[in-house]
């Protein structure tokens, strides 16, 4: 970790991310010790705020249960001071430089080192990144950029912001946020890949029949469609991460856990994936709930009347190499579902010539929330005097079994990577490409054809046809009832 003065500065500091998200790292960091000495936070927006209004804006989603941590917090905020300026012009942006340097002025330390979080609406980052680099750049440290998705809306935008950040700020320089990758489970899939050996043996096409990617929110859009339908699930979700947990599932064993060397591979297996075409493809909207107490979508007044942006989507990917081909990976994510989940669910091939009947299919879930757990589903002799089987578990459930340890939040554990310069857990300029190459033709397709979607209703398991779906990519349910005795936990 960095051990001289760190000046993080919070673009968009009155917005929505910034007081659930990342204030609120930024306190679990310095809590927990690891906000290196001198650090100081400083929060610029336009927003008019004096400081304790500012204070009283980004507290409003911390917990403080007990003294110690109030204490904590007062001695946190003493670090937090806010800057009010427009996000176009110059002098607004040297009066936050001014601030700047008199904060680092405070401290003796030679190297005087900038990270820039960009909370911000895609349609200012470029002015931002642009005003940033002129007139608040560090010359005497390190510079670092933290931007937030969306990284574009399809191939070629995607591209065009690039271009316009590239010649301002280094790759090196930048940090590409997607909070999936900093999740503890997502983190945990490649040790669970690549330090176990008889994971090792069966990652492939020989033992592994499909790959379920799924993500489901209960909630629907309530109120907010106007931001998500101009991009629909796709780019909300699956585009990024449900992509970023499949390209850790099936990239190949990196060379070294160095930033490069995972992100290598990464862009190795994504470049294997040919783009996601219509027929692999299910989209679902939802309607009202069966018991109308809950809207659909079209009813939510921030919603384009007759908008068929899809809320559900199911897309079936294929990975051309030697490790995967055939073996369909499925990623399905939607909005007013029956349950809130995220996982992957690896079913495995049946047993060539079983002598037991009705034997179910091996499946390794790892849960990435809520509740995180991995857990294998095995079949196994039902205890008594006959041989009948009985589908059970091996259960790694976390708080269970590491119950005096806390789970990071993915965002503290993102913002620390980028204190320590760590770029193993941000998408890379080349990766991104990579993941559009995927989405953008069947995207195009979906925006210029107006795709109608299939009807579901709120709260349930989302469009009728999600179960032929996945039956045609051979997945099979279990053949046996499985009941998992739900322990505290
Ligand atoms: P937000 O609340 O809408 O915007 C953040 C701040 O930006 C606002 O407080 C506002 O500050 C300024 N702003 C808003 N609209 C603007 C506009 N049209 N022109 C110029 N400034 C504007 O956004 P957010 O929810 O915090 O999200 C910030 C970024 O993080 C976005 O890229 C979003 O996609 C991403 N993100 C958000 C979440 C989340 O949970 N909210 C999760 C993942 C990613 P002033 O008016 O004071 O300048
Ligand atoms: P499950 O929730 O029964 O889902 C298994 C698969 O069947 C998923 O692909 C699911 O699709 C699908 N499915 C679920 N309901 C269906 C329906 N009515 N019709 C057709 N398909 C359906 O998961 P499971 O792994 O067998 O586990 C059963 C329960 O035990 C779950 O609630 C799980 O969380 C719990 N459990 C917890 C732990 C733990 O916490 N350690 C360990 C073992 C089991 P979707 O994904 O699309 O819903």
């Amino acid at each position: 970790l960095l051990t001289y003065v760190i000046l993080c500065q919070v673009l968009g500091a009155s917005g929505d991310l910034a007081k659930k998200k990342t204030y609120p790292a930024l306190f679990g960091i310095f809590r927990n010790g690891f906000l290196p000495e001198g650090t100081r936070i400083i929060g610029y927006a336009r927003t008019q705020l004096d400081l304790a209004n500012f204070h009283e804006r980004i507290t409003g989603h911390m917990k403080t249960p007990n003294d110690e941590i109030k204490k904590q917090l007062s001695d946190f905020l003493k670090l937090c001071t806010y800057v009010s300026g427009q996000y176009d012009k110059d002098e607004d942006y040297q009066r936050l430089n001014k601030a700047v340097e008199k904060v680092e002025s405070l401290n003796e330390h030679e190297k005087k080192n900038r990270v820039f979080y960009m909370a911000l609406p895609p349609s200012v980052f470029i002015p931002v990144a642009k005003g940033l680099k002129k007139n608040v750049y560090s010359t005497k440290g390190i510079n670092r950029l933290i931007v937030e998705k969306p990284f574009g809306m399809d191939l070629d935008s995607s591209r065009e912001l690039g271009k316009a950040l590239a010649p301002l700020w280094k790759e090196e320089e930048t940090y590409r946020i997607d909070h999936y990758l900093g999740k503890e489970m997502v983190k945990n899939l490649l040790i669970i890949r690549f330090a176990n050996v008889f994971f090792g043996a069966i990652w492939n096409r020989q033992s592994i029949a499909n790959v379920q990617i799924t993500f489901k929110e209960k909630i629907g859009t309530e109120g907010r469609g106007g931001y998500f339908d101009e991009f629909g699930i796709i780019r909300d979700v699956m585009q990024n991460h449900l992509l970023q947990m499949l390209s850790i599932a099936a990239m190949e064993r990196p060379v070294s856990l160095s930033a490069e060397d995972v992100r290598d591979e990464k862009v190795r297996v994504l470049r294997c994936i040919p783009p996601v075409k219509l027929e692999d493809t299910l989209l679902g909207q939802y309607t009202k709930s069966e018991d109308n107490s809950k809207p659909g979508y079209l009813e939510d007044k921030t919603v384009p009347a007759g908008s068929t942006c899809p809320t559900f989507a199911a897309c079936t990917l294929w990975i051309n190499n030697d490790r995967w081909e055939g073996v369909p990976f499925i990623l399905k994510c939607g909005k007013a579902l029956n349950e809130q989940k995220a996982e992957i669910r690896v079913q495995f091939q049946d047993v060539p010539g079983s002598i037991f009947k009705n034997a179910s299919r091996n499946e390794l879930v790892i849960r990435v929330q809520p509740n995180e757990a991995v857990y294998m589903k095995m079949t196994n002799k039902l205890p008594g005097l006959s041989m009948d089987t009985v589908i059970s578990e091996l259960d790694l459930t976390y708080n269970r079994r590491f119950s005096d340890l806390k789970i990071p939040d993915a965002y503290e554990s993102l913002i620390l990577d980028v204190l320590k310069g760590d770029h193993s857990n941000f998408v890379r300029d080349d990766e991104l490409d990579a993941a559009w190459k995927i989405f953008t033709p069947i995207l195009h397709k979906i925006d210029n054809e107006k795709i109608e979607p299939q009807p579901y209703a709120y709260g349930t398991r989302g469009p009728p046809g999600v179960e032929e779906f996945v039956s045609k990519y051979g997945f099979k349910r279990d053949t046996q009832e499985y009941n998992w005795p739900e322990r505290q936990c």
